[in-house]
């Protein structure tokens, strides 16, 4: 353990976490980000983003997030590229071990650690994870040139994969549990389209029962709606059906609401139940889960961090 005592430490490199540093920079609160184990959060698993202000552009997830990374470090903002197993929150000193045994101690905290994403979790899904099945279209959409797949989903994100996998493959079936969506209504409306030529196929009001394979691969799925259990054939299944916060870590040592998303608004806005630490983004949202609502939040959390720390002195 080092002996330095950190102004605020930002936990996660989505947009919440690196807008957080930004700020914390300008702020001289001379921050350190602690990256986790994917570098730019969520975003660099899409292939476009369509709705970021000033980026009409729409560019891919990566591209978004390295020029975020850009503006954060320039600033300088110190990386580590590590996670946090461990916290210990009690008193005003609070204490973070990394998954390497590092021990680094901070007077405020900033977490913005994002989500993961969510899977049916029927026994089929897990044998068939890596083989077939995945819950990210640009990391694996290209294994499927010119297959067929379904995307499983009713959300933005289950339409963002289906219209990628659409320029890809030879058919992609949306898979939904009921017949209205969640997504934005300018993607339901572009997927809708190309129901026409026959290259989209929507099955609404349907569960997924079981993943069918041979063993080492994919090839079918059993769907059951009002009309009883069908069978399709396909080479791949994408899993878009939410994402669950990643706050185990901080289980019975802040207040958690359901989905494990981190209860703040004691005092400042984005505290968490214990004073010095913040929450923004994804892991403290259920609701708008948007990149710039992260980004947002992060800068509130940082506003907020740095009132407080004046408070303190
Ligand atoms: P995340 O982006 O989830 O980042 C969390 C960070 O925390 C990661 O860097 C992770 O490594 C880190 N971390 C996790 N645990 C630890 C730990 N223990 N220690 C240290 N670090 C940790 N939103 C839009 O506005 N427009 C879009 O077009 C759009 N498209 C999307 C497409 C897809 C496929 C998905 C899944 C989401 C999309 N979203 C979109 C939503 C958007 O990605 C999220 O709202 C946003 O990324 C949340 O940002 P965040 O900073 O809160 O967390
Ligand atoms: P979401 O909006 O929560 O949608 C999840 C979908 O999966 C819902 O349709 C849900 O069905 C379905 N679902 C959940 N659990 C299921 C289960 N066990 N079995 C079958 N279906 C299940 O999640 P998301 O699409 O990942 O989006 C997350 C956030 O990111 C949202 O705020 C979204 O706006 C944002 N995002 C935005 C964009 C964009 O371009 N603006 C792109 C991607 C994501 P029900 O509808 O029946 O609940």
């Amino acid at each position: 353990m080092t002996n330095k005592i950190y102004q605020t430490v930002i936990l996660g490199s989505g947009p919440a976490g690196f807008t957080a540093a930004i700020y914390a920079c300008r702020a001289g609160l001379e921050p350190l980000l602690i990256t986790g184990q994917q570098l730019g959060g969520q975003l660099v698993t899409t292939p476009e983003i369509s709705n970021w202000p000033g980026r009409f552009d729409n560019p891919n997830g990566s591209d978004l997030m390295e020029t975020l990374e850009k503006h954060a470090s320039t600033l300088g903002t110190q990386f580590l590229y590590e996670y946090i197993v461990e916290v210990d929150l009690k008193g005003d000193i609070k204490t973070l071990t990394t998954a390497s045994g590092q021990v680094i101690q901070t007077k405020t905290l900033i977490i913005c650690t994002g989500a993961n994403a969510k899977y049916l979790g029927i026994e089929s899904e897990t044998q068939y994870k890596g083989k077939g099945v995945s819950a990210c279209a640009t990391c694996d959409g290209f294994f499927f040139r010119q297959k067929k797949v379904a995307v499983v989903g009713g959300g933005s994100a289950a339409f963002i994969e289906a219209l990628y996998l659409a320029n890809i493959c030879s058919k992609v079936y949306l898979v939904h549990r009921r017949d209205s969506f969640r997504a934005e209504t300018a993607l339901v409306k572009r997927l809708t389209e190309l129901q026409k030529d026959g290259k989209v196929e929507f099955i609404l009001n349907a569960n997924v029962d079981e993943i069918l394979g041979d063993g080492n691969k994919v090839t079918g799925m059993v769907v059951i709606n009002q009309t009883g259990r069908h069978e399709i054939e396909l080479d791949g299944v994408f899993v878009a059906i939410g994402h669950t916060a990643n706050t185990q870590i901080f289980e019975g040592k802040l207040e958690l609401e359901k989905g494990g998303i981190i209860k703040t608004g004691f005092g400042f806005k984005t505290q968490t139940s214990v004073p010095g630490v913040f929450a923004a983004g994804d892991c403290a949202d259920g609701e708008y889960r948007q990149a710039i609502t992260s980004a947002g939040t992060g800068c509130m959390a940082t506003l907020d961090a740095e009132h407080y720390l004046q408070e303190k002195l």
